[in-house]
């Protein structure tokens, strides 16, 4: 039972690895695939010829070096190996690669075998991996480009409560559905009375719909750990960006990061931890 139980989890690893291969693509690219769809909604409101673009998705063109353009062949992308075997250089122009490509890797495939490890032989293991994937790509978009893109916040959100209703997450169908109204119906209150009293917006629908998936998956008994969690992060990001100057223009700080992270801390301990280690 442990051996098969290992061997699931290493494989789960291995997927999880090549899964956040992808994921660093989804993180970059979706963001300006969206802008593309903008654009060209905006042109054809204007009435001008939709321009001949070049095919640009989460399939073409091949990945290149940002900056010599070297087409990166199979062997220069097998996850964290590659990094290794690269020294995190270009093998073209020896520009430095991110070593946040690797961290996404790890993470993702750490994240994988942990999932299927503490649920053996069940769908509820590979529930979660999806749920872990789908948070890791919307903390590091938000965090670039301060969006929380509907085409992963809207399925995770629909997922979460077709999860229920299979019983892969042990959260009643009736938790769930009120779950996702609570988690939406709260964090739109709290932006329209910040932003009645303050004129400010201090959040984005993006929030509003993340939380509502965090409402399906989890149950809205979790909403209020949740929360807590994220203002925690916040408050202690914003604090060491302070401190180090690395606040952006404008010192807007996306909350959606914040937000997976509780999301994670819910996934990894149970929601339930988090009042307890608040005293609660
Ligand atoms: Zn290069």
């Amino acid at each position: 039972m442990l051996v098969s139980q290992g061997v699931d989890a290493a494989l789960a690893g291995v997927l999880g690895l090549l899964i956040g291969s992808f994921l660093n693509v989804v993180i970059y690219r979706l963001p300006k695939m969206l802008e593309r769809q903008w654009a060209a909604e905006c042109a054809s409101l204007d009435g001008a010829e939709p321009a001949a673009a070049e095919p640009f998705n989460l399939m073409v063109p091949h990945s290149r070096c940002q900056q010599c353009g070297h087409a990166i062949r199979w062997y220069e992308n097998v996850p964290v190996l590659s990094y290794l075997f690269l020294r995190g250089k270009c093998s073209a122009c020896k520009a430095p690669i991110s070593l946040r490509y690797p961290l996404v890797e790890l993470a993702t495939g750490a994240l994988f075998a942990w999932c299927v490890w503490r649920m053996p032989g069940q769908f509820g293991g590979l529930a979660w991996c999806g749920f872990a994937a789908a948070l890791i790509a919307l903390a590091l978009i938000d965090w670039d480009t301060t969006l929380l893109p509907d085409d992963i916040t809207l399925p995770l959100l629909w997922a979460g409560l077709l999860a229920a209703l299979a019983g892969f997450t042990g959260v009643s169908l009736a938790n769930a559905v009120w779950g996702a109204v609570a988690g939406y119906v709260s964090l739109w209150a709290v932006y329209w009375l910040f932003k009645l009293s303050t004129g400010k917006e201090g959040m984005g629908y993006g929030d509003f719909k993340l939380f509502a998936a965090f409402g399906a998956w989890f149950g809205w008994q979790a909403l209020v750990p949740i929360i807590l969690m994220a203002s925690v992060i916040g408050v202690i990001v914003g604090v060491a960006l302070k401190l180090n100057s690395g606040l952006r223009e404008g010192g807007y700080v996306p909350f959606g990061p914040f937000l997976a992270g509780a999301g994670f801390t819910a996934m990894l301990f149970g929601p339930d931890a988090i009042l307890r280690v608040a005293g609660l």
